[in-house]
C-alpha cells in the first residue's frame, strides 16, 4: 500500500519505490511513502492563494468552531489512530493515548479558548499612543495573521500530537498548514489528515500533507511563511541555516532535543512521600513511549547519600515491568520506533556506560516478551549512575532517545545547579522538595536555561501534571540545545502566526481598525 501526499487539493502518489513503514515489533513492512516528483512549490502557492484567504474571511470565533468540529470528528476516529499507533510505532495503549488523546485534547482546547477572541480580524496590542499635540495623529500596534503558509516538519515520536499541537493555533490564526510528518511513523498523521480532508470541514488549501522526504520544500518558502520544526538538533541546524530561509528571513520555530533533569531535594529521605513520588515519575518517564519523548527525564539528581536507595527503588519497579510486544496485555514497555533508532540508542548507551555504572538493565541482547529480538527494535530499560557528574562528558550531552535514565550524585546547590545547566538548554526540569528556599534557589538558578520547571512539594503531592506531560495552557519549548522555540502557552501560541506592525495615522482610522480587532490582552489572560 502506498500512502499519498495531499497537495493543492489533490491526493498524489510520489514516484519511485518509496520508503517502507515498518512494524517495529515484527519487522513487517506496512506501507510505503514517497514524495518524489510531487510539486511542492505549487502546493505552497495553492495554500497561500486559496487556503489562507478562505480561512481569514472567517473570524477567530468561526475558526474556533471549525477546530471544534475537527476535534469531534477526530475523536470519533480515535480507535483507528490507536490501531495504527500499535502497528507503526509499537505503541502500548498508554503510549498511544499520550500521543493521540493529547492531540485531541489540544485541538479541543484551542477550539474552546479561541472563542474568547470574538469576531476580530486581527489583534490590537496595547493602547494607542498619541503622536500629535491635538491627538488627531496616533500610533497603534496590531498583530495581523500572516498571509503565508505554516510548514510543519515533525519528529517521529509524536505523529498525532506533533501535527495537532502545531495545526490548532495556526488554523485558529487563519494560516493554512502544510504538514510533513517524519517518514518512519507517518501513518497516524496521514490518517488524521485524510479524515480532516474527507470531512470537508476546512476550505480547500487550508491543509496539505507531504508524506515522505521534505526534498527541496524549504527552497520554496517565502517571507510570509512560517517553518515550525520538531526533531533533532542536527536537522534543526540545517533548517535554520538553509540559504532560502536565511535570505528571506523566514520565521522559524525550532523544538529540538533536550537532556531534561529531575532533582530530588536534600530533605527527601528514602521512604518520604516526595522520594516515592519521584520514583514513580522516573518509572513513568523510562517506560512511557519507551523513553521516546522530547521531555523525558534523562538525568536524575539526588544527594550522594540518597543515590543508592533511589537506584534500588527504581530498579525494583523496573524489574517487575514487562517489556515486549504491546499486543500482550501484560506488557508495559514497547519497542523504539525502528532498527535505526535501536542502533542509535545502543550507541549512545555505550558512551554513557563508559563513564557510568549500570544499576539496572543495559543488556544489548535481552529477550523481549513475544517478540523476535532479531526482527524487533527493543532497548532494555536501563538505569545508570554517575558519582562524578562534574567530570562527566556524555551524561550531560548524549540524548539516548529511548528508555535510559542516569542517576547523578550531587553534594550541594553549588555543584547541582552547574551540573543541570550543562544540559545547555532543556525543555523541562522538575524539582521535588519541601524546602521552599531550595526550590527557589533551583528555580532561579535554572529558569533561564529551561522552558518549564515543575516544582512538587507535599502540598501538591500526586496532583502535579507530570514531568513529561505538555499541557496546552503552558509553554512548551526550551532555550539553547532545546532549539529556542516556543509553542502552546494558551493563546500566546498565536503570536508565531501573526506579524506585529504599527499603524501611525489619523486617530479615527485607528479607532475603526481597533473596532475590527480583538485585544491581545486576551493572549495573556
Ligand atoms: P530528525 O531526524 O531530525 O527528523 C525530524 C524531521 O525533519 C523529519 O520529519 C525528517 O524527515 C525531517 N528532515 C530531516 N532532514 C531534513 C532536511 N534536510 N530538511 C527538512 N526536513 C528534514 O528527528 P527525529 O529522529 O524524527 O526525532 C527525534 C528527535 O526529535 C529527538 O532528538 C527528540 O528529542 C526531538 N524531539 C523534540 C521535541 C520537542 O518538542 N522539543 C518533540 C519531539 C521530538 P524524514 O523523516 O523524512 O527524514
Amino acid at each position: 500500500m502506498n500512502l499519498s501526499n495531499y497537495l493543492a487539493g489533490q491526493w498524489i502518489e510520489g514516484s519511485g519505490p518509496g520508503t517502507p513503514l515498518v512494524d517495529p515489533v515484527t519487522g513487517d513492512e506496512l506501507a510505503r511513502i514517497s514524495s518524489d516528483g510531487v510539486d511542492l512549490k505549487t502546493a505552497l502557492e495553492f495554500a497561500r492563494a486559496q487556503g489562507g484567504p478562505a480561512l481569514r474571511q472567517l473570524s477567530y470565533t468561526q475558526r474556533a468552531d471549525l477546530l471544534a468540529k475537527i476535534g469531534e470528528m477526530l475523536s470519533a476516529n480515535r480507535d483507528e489512530y490507536f490501531r495504527l499507533s500499535l502497528l507503526n510505532l509499537g505503541a502500548t495503549q498508554a503510549d498511544a493515548s499520550f500521543d493521540v488523546d493529547g492531540a485531541l485534547y489540544t485541538v479541543k482546547y484551542y477550539a474552546k479558548i479561541g472563542r474568547a477572541l470574538a469576531d476580530g480580524k486581527m489583534l490590537k496590542e496595547g493602547a494607542a499612543a498619541s503622536l500629535s499635540k491635538t491627538g488627531v495623529f496616533a500610533g497603534q500596534h496590531f498583530l495581523v495573521p500572516t498571509k503565508g503558509a505554516a510548514v510543519f516538519i515533525n519528529a517521529f515520536n509524536f505523529p498525532a500530537w506533533g501535527f495537532c499541537e502545531k495545526a490548532a493555533p495556526a488554523l485558529l490564526s487563519g494560516v493554512p498548514v502544510l504538514v510533513k510528518p517524519a517518514s518512519p511513523t507517518a501513518w497516524v498523521a496521514h490518517k488524521m489528515v485524510e479524515d480532516v480532508v474527507k470531512s470537508a470541514i476546512l476550505p480547500p488549501g487550508a491543509i496539505s500533507l507531504v508524506c515522505g522526504s521534505a526534498r527541496e520544500l524549504l527552497d520554496h518558502v517565502r517571507e510570509e511563511d512560517i517553518v515550525s520544526f520538531t526533531g533533532s538538533a542536527d536537522t534543526a541546524a540545517r533548517i535554520r541555516t538553509h540559504s532560502n530561509v536565511v535570505h528571506r528571513s523566514v520565521r522559524v520555530n525550532i523544538e529540538a532535543d533536550s537532556i531534561n533533569s529531575a532533582i530530588l531535594g536534600p530533605d527527601c529521605a528514602p521512604g518520604s512521600d516526595l522520594f516515592d513520588l519521584l520514583v514513580k515519575e522516573v518509572l513513568k518517564e523510562i517506560t512511557l513511549k519507551a523513553g521516546q519523548k522530547c521531555t523525558t527525564i534523562r538525568r536524575v539528581f539526588a544527594t550522594r547519600q540518597t543515590l543508592k536507595a533511589l537506584g534500588e527503588a527504581v530498579s525494583a519497579r523496573l524489574s517487575a515491568t514487562k517489556v515486549g510486544n504491546p499486543r500482550n496485555s501484560e506488557v508495559k514497555v514497547g519497542p523504539v520506533v525502528n532498527k535505526a533508532q535501536q542502533s542509535a540508542c545502543l550507541e549512545g548507551l555505550k558512551k554513557l556506560r563508559s563513564e557510568c555504572s549500570v544499576v539496572f538493565g543495559g543488556n544489548d541482547h535481552f529477550e523481549p516478551v513475544d517478540a523476535d529480538p532479531q526482527k524487533s527494535a527493543f532497548v532494555q530499560p536501563t538505569l545508570l549512575a554517575s558519582n562524578d557528574g562534574l567530570a562527566s562528558k556524555y551524561v550531560h550531552d548524549v540524548e539516548v532517545f529511548g528508555p535510559v535514565v542516569t542517576l547523578v550524585a550531587y553534594d550541594s546547590l553549588k555543584d547541582l545547579v552547574p551540573m543541570v545547566r550543562r544540559g545547555s538548554g532543556s525543555l523541562v526540569a522538575s524539582v521535588f522538595s519541601n524546602d521552599s528556599s531550595f526550590l527557589q534557589e533551583v528555580i532561579l538558578g535554572l529558569g533561564d536555561l529551561h522552558g518549564r520547571i515543575l516544582a512538587v512539594d507535599s502540598s501538591v503531592g500526586a496532583q502535579h501534571t507530570g514531568h513529561g506531560n505538555v499541557v496546552p495552557s503552558c509553554l512548551h519549548g526550551g532555550p539553547g540545545r532545546a532549539g529556542g522555540g516556543e509553542e502552546l502557552a494558551g493563546l500566546r501560541a498565536l503570536l508565531l502566526y501573526h506579524r506585529r506592525f504599527v499603524v501611525q495615522g489619523p486617530a479615527n482610522c485607528i479607532k475603526e481598525l481597533s473596532g475590527l480587532s480583538a485585544d491581545t490582552n486576551l493572549l495573556y489572560s
